[in-house]
């Protein structure tokens, strides 16, 4: 189903002037997300950096850089995808996200997930893991597939992850490497073709 702009655009507009939890008040710049409203693959990192807060866009500085080349590994690009934050404040001195913030921060990322309706979600940290995969390790879980209802979820790693630590970086792109076959999959059971149906079904991993 094709999206109306104006709907994303609304949603961005209540961000921008969003003032629901404390990092309101130490942002420069919102940062609501970026990219294709009508994309099979949504990204969901942490929250804003100094980077992103000054630009107003997700995923800039080095973590993109390394985003962008996992997303073209399997021939995409950030216009291809639509990318955001579990919070879309920058934390200031980039700390973690608190639990009240990403609380608060939901109601916009729940009127994301709803409009856009992505048929994979991949959820690049922790933070944004916990919501669908509650305690649980990344590195026990990553890359692994999860269905709920019509959507699947996939773990990742952080590309900052594979900055810290570069043995992270072949995890993240063999993981990347499995996206298109997830797609295919859920294109293929949408088409009425049983053996994908149960190739999805098998998909449900942890
Ligand atoms: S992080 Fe989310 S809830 Fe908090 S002020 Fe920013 S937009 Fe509002």
């Amino acid at each position: 189903m094709r999206i109306d702009k104006k709907q994303l655009e609304i949603i961005e507009q209540q961000i921008q002037s969003c003032t629901l939890c404390v990092l309101a008040s130490t942002r420069k710049t919102a940062v609501p997300g970026f990219g294709n409203m009508n994309a099979d693959i949504m990204l969901i990192g942490e929250g804003p950096g100094y980077h992103e807060d000054e630009q107003g866009l997700p995923f800039v500085g080095r973590s993109g850089k390394l985003l962008d080349d996992l997303l073209y590994s399997i021939d995409l690009s950030r216009d291809d995808v639509y990318i955001t934050n579990v919070v879309k404040c920058r934390p200031p001195d980039n700390r973690d996200p608190k639990s009240d913030e990403i609380e608060s921060c939901r109601t916009y990322l729940d009127k994301q997930i709803n409009l856009i309706d992505p048929k994979v979600i991949v959820t690049l940290g922790r933070f944004s893991m916990a919501r669908w995969f509650p305690g649980v390790r990344i590195s026990d879980v990553h890359g692994e597939a999860k269905r709920f209802g019509s959507r699947i979820i996939v773990p990742m790693f952080h590309p900052a992850a594979a900055l810290y630590n570069p043995q992270n970086r072949p995890l993240l792109l063999k993981d990347f490497g499995r996206l298109p076959k997830y797609i295919d999959s859920l294109n293929l059971e949408q088409q009425g073709d049983q053996e994908s149906k149960s190739t999805v079904e098998q998909l449900n991993l942890l």
